[in-house]
């Protein structure tokens, strides 16, 4: 079983539609030597014409940030999959602590949101968080293997090929401070147990499981020598192009 690397640059709400284009004309030419990792942007709705424009010819897949679940209608201000589809977007974040926490977002609106994904022709990349003080470990593999469940109800064997999943303590996120390979790791072999007992062990070692918060250059090899960490899921380090390529040079 071997599954590809992929580093995800998150961008959140931190660029502009011309620095968007700027970038990926710095980034696209350099990422072509790195054939053995998969790379993904992922920016602010507004950004993500102009995106998918500048990624032509490169391997960059673009990436939404976030998405609703109803394809068309009454919800004005929302995102429908079917336009990201339409639009050339490959991938789309779903439930980022972020999301979660300031936007309340539910684990049954995540996963509402992740059959609609899957509808669309999208790939999920489902992210997992850790937003509470947790007593024990076994509050603390509780609380990850109910997200697991949760975000997953209803999707198939055959949509798992299609899906990610991200590890990401909230902790971690944004605060310079990555958890540690060993301990990240824990959590991501939780999950991979996870998917193998609601699918099947095929399925869980098929799936690719990313960490996310403060993945940075100088720990990123550490990261992914983990067994359980075949990707990146990268806020602040990756709003700067040249770091961006070290990290998949890196990630290679
Ligand atoms: C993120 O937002 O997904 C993230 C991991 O951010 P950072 O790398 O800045 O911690």
């Amino acid at each position: 079983m071997s599954r590809r690397p992929i580093v995800v640059g998150n961008w959140k709400m931190n660029k502009l539609p011309s620095e968007a284009a700027a970038y990926i004309k710095e980034v696209g030419p350099m990422l072509v030597q790195y054939e053995g990792v998969d790379t993904v942007l992922a920016g602010q709705d507004v950004l993500l014409d102009a995106m998918v424009y500048a990624a032509r010819n490169t391997p960059i897949c673009i990436g939404a940030e976030n998405v609703y679940w109803e394809d068309r209608g009454a919800y004005t201000g929302e995102t429908s999959p079917a336009a990201l589809a339409d639009l050339g977007i490959k991938m789309v974040i779903i439930g980022h602590s972020e999301r979660r926490n300031y936007f309340r977002e539910t684990d049954e609106m995540v996963n509402l949101k992740t059959l609609a994904v899957l509808r669309n022709g999208l790939m999920p990349i489902v992210a997992i968080d850790e937003a509470v003080q947790l007593e024990s470990s076994n509050d603390h593999a509780h609380w990850i293997v109910n997200q697991v469940v949760e975000s997953l109800k209803g999707v198939t064997e055959a949509d798992m090929a299609n899906v990610m999943l991200a590890y990401e303590p909230t902790a971690a996120i944004g605060s310079g401070q990555a958890m540690s390979p060993e301990i990240a790791q824990k959590s991501l072999w939780i999950i991979r147990q996870t998917v193998a007992d609601m699918f099947n062990q095929a399925v869980a070692d098929n799936l690719r499981i990313l960490y996310g918060g403060s993945v940075k250059p100088t720990n990123v090899y550490d990261i992914l020598s983990q067994p359980d960490i075949d990707g990146v899921l990268v806020g602040d380090a990756a709003l700067d192009a040249s770091t961006f390529i070290e990290l998949v040079s890196l990630a290679e």
